[in-house]
């Protein structure tokens, strides 16, 4: 019998509601099903989001953590074509367990799949997940509809790394600081440092329990948000310098012209938005970052009045209400073009 979470008696007495008591959409059965299939399978492939975030490398590392300590064999990866852990996502313990996409099994017995929306976002690992006998799908995208062949998804959990944690539970494993280490990356990447509406006293009740191990939360943060190689100044001059207000719309770009001027990898770029999002006056805000391949990745934010995912979902992308992107194949003024005509049809 794998243990529940409500029977542990090791249980921190703060531990408050976790993401799926109390009103949460994942049914217990879903929950019973995935301990069901982690329990039978010797070996579980763990994958998530291209160009992962730290929620997504997170959530599928502190689990990999437990998985491993079950003495199961595990495998995890993210389906890009250049394989490549972001340099501030380096900090994150675990990464031995990573395999590039091309020595991930064909054809898994099990695959769980972490803070992917669409299936378009595992990426190249699609054609696994399409081969694998099971496929766990973990999310918190409002928009997911569900592509695994069991679903663990609660739109209201601020990151996926929360419904990471109560799987590390469920599971029967215990917090260590590696695996708090990694939901944390998860847990303040997606709140925004415990900024966004998503914070609720779940998500801090989940911070405590996760800091109470010990973690060094001013050098995670120092990690994540307050460092970068000296060109990242560089690049974002040249951003600022070109930002434009349009009405409610402010937007800029980086080109990867920009980037090879001070060999500045794609990943520094993530920051960007944020900077470009405190105009006052816009109340959404766009930044298109050409990644290694010539193709547009589009950030986007709003204030509240915008649904941004529906604007990126018709683009072919998505997101959550605040905060959504999607790939464009096209050049900046035809993006633009489209985006700005999605956004007076949703707004
Ligand atoms: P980002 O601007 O990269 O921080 O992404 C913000 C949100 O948009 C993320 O939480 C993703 O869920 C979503 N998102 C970003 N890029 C894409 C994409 N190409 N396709 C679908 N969703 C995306
Ligand atoms: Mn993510
Ligand atoms: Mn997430």
């Amino acid at each position: 019998m794998t243990p529940d979470v409500r029977d542990r008696t090791d249980r921190p007495a703060s531990i408050g509601r976790l993401p799926g008591e109390g009103g949460c959409p994942i049914p217990e059965s879903s929950w019973d099903r995935a301990l069901r299939l982690i329990g039978q399978a010797d070996e579980v492939a763990l994958a998530c989001h291209v160009n992962p975030d730290g929620d997504a490398l997170g959530s599928m590392l502190a689990v990999a953590f437990v998985l491993r300590s079950m003495g199961k064999r595990v495998v995890a990866s993210f389906g890009d074509r250049i394989f490549a852990v972001p340099r501030l996502l380096g900090f994150l313990p675990g990464q031995e367990m990573l395999v590039p996409p091309e020595e991930y099994p064909a054809a898994p017995d099990l695959m769980i799949v972490f803070d992917c929306s669409t299936f378009e976002r595992v990426g190249l690992l699609g054609a696994n997940a399409a081969s694998a006998r099971e496929v766990i799908v973990v999310d918190h995208h409002p928009s997911n509809t569900g592509f695994g062949t069991l679903d663990l998804i609660d739109a209201d959990a601020a990151a996926t790394a929360m419904l990471a944690e109560q799987l590390v539970y469920r599971l029967g494993g215990r917090l260590d600081r590696d695996i708090a280490t990694c939901l944390y990356a998860g847990l303040v990447t997606d709140t925004g440092s415990f900024r966004y509406s998503s914070t609720t006293p779940a998500v801090h009740q989940m911070a405590a329990r996760l800091v109470a191990t010990g973690l060094r939360t001013d050098e995670i943060a120092r990690e994540l948000w307050d460092r970068s190689p000296f060109g990242y100044l560089k690049v974002l001059a040249n951003a600022l310098e070109r930002v434009t207000l349009e009405g409610r719309l402010v937007w800029t770009y980086v080109s990867r012209v920009d980037r090879a001027a001070y060999g500045l990898p794609y990943s520094e770029l993530e920051g960007i938005i944020d900077i470009v999002r405190r105009a006052d006056e816009a109340e959404v805000a766009v930044v298109l970052k050409e990644d290694d391949h010539g193709d547009w990745q589009v950030s986007t934010r709003s204030k509240g009045t915008v649904d941004v995912a529906a604007v990126c979902a018709a683009l072919g992308g998505g997101g959550h209400h605040n905060a959504a992107g999607y790939t464009s194949y096209e050049t900046v003024e035809e993006t633009m073009a489209k985006f700005r005509r999605e956004l007076r049809r949703v707004s």
